[in-house]
């Protein structure tokens, strides 16, 4: 189990009072807070080594670029690649969708073509795709969602056509918290010779990914979710695809010889990476993989999930509780269900809820959560979510049910 007192001396921010109370942050799936070696990798970078990468014959830009390139070695690493080539950085879990949906779009979907996505996406799953549709004609398809927050697999298979080009779904829902069987999605998808992108921005903070052992083809997400900084994604895509997809961007970086009779591209990954990366960016990603990896994401997601059940266990005996997806079985937490937990107080317009609890001290999301097709699919405009990290504590749970229960008192 987690020691987690020295985790949240790394954690400055959570010193910190709001209202004249203590922060008790439980917003972690919009974004986590940065421990201090992250931070102050950041400031050590500009301080020592801050030089345009891959441009410069100096010695800064070398030194520079060699901790740029270790960093997708350890991104690599992280997801269990096969190359360094496969990993692309990105400005985030948005970019690495839009980069894929452009791309191999433009590589691979023609008029009447198809892809699937699911019910339960994030906005960044569903509107690069729409405008792929409105460029090529190409057709979306939706897994539908059940009354337990779960992908219906059976509808899935009657999807899948002659025409499914590609398969792009969420491994965790940012809403509901459902882990979906991507193993089961990715094996399906297979079978018909259709390759599958995940969008793992909710999974990456707390299930060990291995990105050859699931065979996925694409798989994205956003170091600010996983307690690096803002600005840096990644895009994992299989070699085989990324070498037939054309470039996303023209610009500097990406290109092998620019003649105006015609231009060539750079080998991979650098044929998607135009213009200068942020390079501090990635150098200080790799320190927050690091910090995870040395702490353990078995070790942390116990500690989550530690967490959800003394959270579900207080919220399912309070009155007016609704929540969304499949609380029920605390024992299944982890294997379908990931450390986000979404309800509504019956009576009560999630905002205010949200509002109230702030001003008791306690941060937790409210609103659509950016998947209004989700929203619409269970009939409500929002949700209060809350979403935990590695250094929430009992004590945050329950100054949240504390203030809930007052809450719910005036609301
Ligand atoms: N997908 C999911 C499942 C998410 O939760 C989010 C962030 N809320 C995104 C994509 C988009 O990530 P970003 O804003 O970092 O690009």
């Amino acid at each position: 189990m987690l020691d987690v007192n020295p985790i949240r001396a790394d954690f400055p921010i959570l010193t910190r009072e709001v209202y004249g109370r203590p922060l008790v942050y439980l917003d972690n799936a919009a974004t986590t807070q940065k421990p201090l070696t992250v931070i102050d990798t950041i400031t050590k970078a500009y301080t020592t080594i801050n030089a345009n990468v891959h441009r410069g014959v100096h010695r800064l830009s070398q030194e520079a670029t060699d901790h740029h390139e270790a960093a997708r070695e350890t991104v690599r690493r992280f997801l269990g690649a096969a190359s360094t080539s496969e990993i692309l950085f990105t400005r985030g879990t948005t970019e690495s969708l839009n980069l894929l949906a452009t791309s191999f779009g433009e590589a691979f979907c023609h008029e009447g073509d198809e892809i699937i996505v699911s019910e339960m996406e994030h906005h960044s799953n569903i509107v690069p795709w729409q405008l792929l549709c409105q460029r090529r004609g190409t057709v979306l398809r939706v897994i539908p969602v059940t009354d337990d927050g779960r992908l219906d697999l059976d509808a899935f298979q009657r999807l899948l056509s002659p025409r499914t080009r590609l398969v792009s779904v969420t491994h965790v829902s940012n809403v509901l918290g459902t882990v979906n069987p991507i193993e089961e999605i990715i094996r399906i998808a297979h079978d018909h010779d259709i390759p599958v992108a995940i969008d793992g921005a909710q999974a990456v903070p707390h299930i060990p990914i291995d990105v050859q052992q699931l065979g996925c083809d694409f798989y994205a997400f956003s170091a600010h979710k996983v307690y690096g900084p803002t600005g840096v994604g990644v895009l994992y895509g299989k070699e085989h695809w990324l070498e037939q997809m054309p470039p996303y961007q023209g610009g500097g970086e990406m290109i092998g010889h620019v003649r105006f009779s015609g231009t060539t591209w750079n080998e991979l990954p650098y044929k998607f990476e135009a213009g200068t990366p942020d390079f501090i960016g990635t150098i200080a990603t790799a320190r927050a993989l690091d910090y995870v990896t040395a702490i353990g994401l078995p070790a942390i997601a116990a500690h989550e999930h530690a967490l959800v059940r003394r959270t579900l266990d207080a919220l399912h005996a309070m009155p007016r509780i609704e929540i969304y997806g499949d609380s029920s079985d605390h024992r299944s937490l982890f294997t379908d269900h990931s450390s986000v937990l979404s309800f509504n107080l019956a009576g009560a317009h999630p905002s205010d809820v949200g509002m109230l609890l702030d001003h008791l001290g306690i941060a937790v999301r409210t609103g659509h959560h950016c998947a209004q097709p989700l929203m619409e699919r269970f009939g409500i405009p929002g949700t209060v979510r809350i979403s935990f990290a590695l250094y929430n504590t009992d004590s945050d749970i329950d100054a949240f049910i504390a203030a809930l229960r007052r809450v719910a008192e005036m609301v």
